[in-house]
C-alpha cells in the first residue's frame, strides 16, 4: 500500500508548490493542501464551509512553501453566530512521505531477509536446507 501511497504524496508535495486543494472532511474540519503542506483548521462550533472540494493555483502569487510543522489558535468574531475559535495545525508533506516510504522500506527489507533462501530468518547465519539453525535453533 505504501508503495502506492509514497509516490502519490510525493506528487501531491511537489505539486502543492503550484497548486492548492480545499476539502471539508467533518463539518468542522477542514484540509488544505497548499506550499508543502497539509494544513487542517479546526473550527469551533463549526466551519464556514460545507464539505465543498475546490482546487486552484498559486501562480501570480509567491507561493509560500512551509517545511515545517506549526500550529496556531485564532478567536474572532462572525455574523450571528458570535465567536469562533479556530485551531490550525500545518503537517509538512514530506515528513508523511518519509514516514510512509520509510516504514515501505523498512517493511520491505524486514520481508527480504526473511525470505532470504538459505539463511536462517531469525539470526541470518547459513543453514541451507536445514529445518532447525544450528546457531540459534530456530525451527523453520
Ligand atoms: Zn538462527
Amino acid at each position: 500500500m505504501g508503495t502506492v501511497i509514497t509516490p502519490l504524496l510525493l506528487a501531491l508535495w511537489i505539486a502543492s508548490g503550484w497548486w492548492w486543494a480545499v476539502c471539508s472532511i467533518t463539518p468542522q474540519a477542514t484540509l488544505f493542501v497548499i506550499g508543502g503542506q497539509f494544513h487542517i483548521y479546526w473550527t469551533e462550533p463549526r466551519s464556514i464551509r460545507d464539505r465543498a472540494f475546490e482546487t486552484g493555483d498559486v501562480a501570480g502569487d509567491t507561493p509560500e512553501f512551509n517545511w515545517w510543522f506549526d500550529s496556531y489558535v485564532t478567536r474572532f468574531t462572525m455574523g450571528p453566530g458570535g465567536v469562533r475559535t479556530q485551531r490550525e495545525v500545518d503537517i509538512p508533506i514530506w515528513f508523511i512521505v518519509l514516514l510512509i516510504g520509510g516504514t515501505t522500506a523498512w517493511m520491505w527489507w524486514r520481508e527480504h531477509q526473511r525470505t532470504r533462501p538459505g539463511k536462517c530468518p531469525n539470526c541470518q547465519y547459513p543453514i541451507g536446507t536445514s529445518a532447525v539453525c544450528s546457531e540459534c535453533g530456530h525451527r523453520l
